[in-house]
């Protein structure tokens, strides 16, 4: 079984449709894929719809945006009812504050020289919950920077950096228990992620699994070895599931598909968890 717990279509920062990012995790040989779009689950119905037939099996899901102490960090949530009013609020509330936000980081990368547009992020974005990545894209079209990834520095977007301006981000707490009440299962999505910045202690960590945290993503890109031998230790002294996954975001990312993937036991235990939704067998 090749599990892959966490990918982007273009309803958030990916670059495929939900239809191609579906068409590529078959493709990639995977046996399961999440849907884990920027605080929207605008891409369920067409990755679904596009599921059948293939055999893929496709966890819906989403990767909230989340800050605690100034820190930013992500929060993965699987198998939440999409229709439960307070968590799709709260998502609601993110989407919107990226908007405004996006139109700030676009006036300072102005203010500092980069002849980029918001209409120019907008027609990147299309109809994508609008990011920093979407930016990146813009600045790599006006020649400002080679590459998405060379865009993510102090000079432009980086945390912290010149032009960063930051969104509305959910408690990380309130945000395990309003995807606990949806039914859902909240995931700690690249907790030592240190190239993005400052990441959260394991006190917070603790916290979040006394709140009820489910798992830690262990096994991603951004985290080196010690990285994953420190969060595999953490998760087996707080009774939390450990995850492995790629983070896809199409050509926006050079990470592939099935980079790295989930071990089945811990899939078993997601799924045992899960109330508010069921997996899309296609
Ligand atoms: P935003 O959601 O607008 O705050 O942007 C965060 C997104 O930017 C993340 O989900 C990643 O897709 C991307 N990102 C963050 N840090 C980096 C980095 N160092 N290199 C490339 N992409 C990054
Ligand atoms: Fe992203
Ligand atoms: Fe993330
Ligand atoms: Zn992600």
């Amino acid at each position: 079984m090749r599990i892959d717990l966490h990918a982007h279509s273009n309803a958030s920062d990916g670059t495929d449709s939900p239809a191609e990012l579906v068409a590529n995790a078959v493709a990639a040989g995977l046996d399961v894929v999440a849907l884990t779009d920027h605080d929207t689950v605008a891409g369920y119905g067409a990755a679904a719809a596009a599921v059948a037939g293939t055999g893929l099996v496709l966890v819906p899901g989403a990767e909230l945006s989340c800050q605690v102490d100034g820190i930013s960090m992500h929060l993965l949530a699987y198998l939440f009812d999409p229709a439960e009013p307070a968590f799709a609020a709260e998502r609601e509330l993110v989407r919107t504050d990226r908007f405004r936000r996006g139109r700030a980081i676009v006036e300072r990368c102005r203010e500092l020289g980069a002849p980029i547009s918001w209409e120019q992020v907008e027609r990147i974005a299309g109809d994508g919950s609008v990011g920093r990545p979407h930016i990146a894209s813009a600045l790599v079209e006006a020649g400002v920077v080679a590459s998405v990834s060379d865009a993510f520095t102090p000079e432009w977007l980086a945390n912290g950096g010149r032009a960063d301006v930051r969104k509305h981000e959910t408690d990380p707490v309130a945000a395990v228990r309003l995807v606990r009440a949806a039914g859902g299962v909240p995931v700690f999505a690249h907790p030592g992620a240190v190239k993005r910045g400052r990441t959260v202690s394991d006190a917070v960590i603790a916290e979040l699994a006394a709140a009820g945290l489910g798992g830690l993503e262990v096994d991603h890109v951004d985290h080196d070895e010690q990285a994953r031998a420190r969060l595999r230790g953490l998760a087996a002294e707080l009774g939390l599931f450990t995850t492995g996954s790629s983070d896809y975001h199409g050509s926006r990312k050079t990470v592939r598909l099935g980079e790295h993937t989930t071990d089945p036991a811990a899939y078993e235990q997601l799924l045992a968890q899960a109330t508010g939704a069921a997996p899309v067998t296609g």
